[in-house]
């Protein structure tokens, strides 16, 4: 006999672990909602009047952070969105997720704005795979310091007052312990600085679906039949992130909430760095002036290995 869901008796569809609760579509759709409007409200991550870059990548996390917040936001009419890609230039990849954002974007009466790697910095991904030492680092690292290093100059460009990013509970948590297992905390409080305290240099950035499992959004994107990709990049291959990942999911399978206690710990982290005030102090990059902890920035050092 088909379960009923735990709000309205109707027939479940999901039973969300970690809240033992069985769950319709609407319902599942509408805590969805609600649990990413607490969490903004938790971390006050946005103000009335902001004008907000969703990074979207054309996968099921980005456009379930787009389509909630282009729900949550329509009762702040003062606020903005605007829907960014970066394309890094991975051919047969990021072509075919950039039709899912424009698809997406265009649904909901937005415009796509995109941001590639090659006008940026003059590369695509693909050529910098190719070009890069074969002693240096992997794709996904140049990939990720240069994604947030464009990410920021977007939101400088187009003027936007906070970025908003589609991590989920499964991405941080695994984060968290990577870091936790590298013995590197301080990093956990540096990644995560609160839209309060922001950066000079640096557009703040948030994370509306850290309190959602990879679970709950595939569900919710899913069942509301939102256009995403799921091809796999082709230089995804970061071995000790499978790791954690098998790791937490187990974990999180067998004691349902592992993931939520993860990411409170952290949050616990943060503040405790925060309140010992430990800073980390930052200078100008001497080549392209953004700010940095190094006299040449980590983005600056990259393109340099591969000119
Ligand atoms: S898998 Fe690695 S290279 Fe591919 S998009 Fe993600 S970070 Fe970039
Ligand atoms: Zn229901
Ligand atoms: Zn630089």
């Amino acid at each position: 006999m088909q379960p009923e869901c735990s709000k309205c008796g109707k027939p479940a569809i999901y039973l969300r672990r970690y809240t033992s609760e069985q769950l319709c579509g609407s319902c599942l759709v509408q805590t969805t909602v609600d649990r990413v409007r607490r969490t903004i409200n938790r971390h006050k991550m946005f103000l009335e009047r902001d004008r907000i870059l969703v990074a979207i990548s054309g996968g099921k996390d980005s456009a379930a952070l787009l389509h909630i917040l282009h729900n949550i936001e329509s009762a702040f009419p003062k606020s903005e969105i605007v829907p960014v890609t970066i394309d890094e230039g991975v051919r047969g990849y990021r072509d075919k997720s950039l039709e899912s954002a424009r698809e997406l974007s265009r649904s909901l009466d937005l415009t796509l704005e995109v941001f590639s790697f090659r006008k940026l910095f003059g590369y695509s991904l693909d050529k910098i795979v190719q070009r890069k030492p074969s002693s240096s680092l992997g794709a996904c690292s140049y990939c990720g310091v240069l994604r947030r290093r464009a990410l920021n100059t977007a939101a400088q460009e187009l003027g936007a007052s906070v970025v908003a990013t589609g991590h989920n509970l499964d991405d941080e948590a695994q984060t968290v312990l990577m870091n936790l297992m590298r013995g590197d905390s301080p990093r956990i409080a540096r990644t995560n600085v609160s839209r309060e305290q922001p950066t000079q240099g640096f557009v703040p950035r948030v994370k509306p679906l850290t309190e959602l499992t990879e679970r709950d959004i595939v569900t919710y994107s899913h069942h509301l039949s939102l256009p995403y990709h799921d091809i796999p990049c082709p230089y995804a291959n970061d071995a000790y992130r499978n790791d954690v990942r098998a790791f937490l999911n187990d974990a999180e399978y067998r004691r349902p909430g592992t993931l939520l206690a993860i990411l409170r710990s952290s949050e616990a982290i943060v503040s405790a760095f925060r309140e010992s005030r430990q800073e980390w102090k930052l200078m100008s990059c001497e080549k392209c002036g953004s700010p940095s902890s190094t006299r040449i920035c980590k983005a600056c050092e990259m393109l340099d290995t591969i000119r």
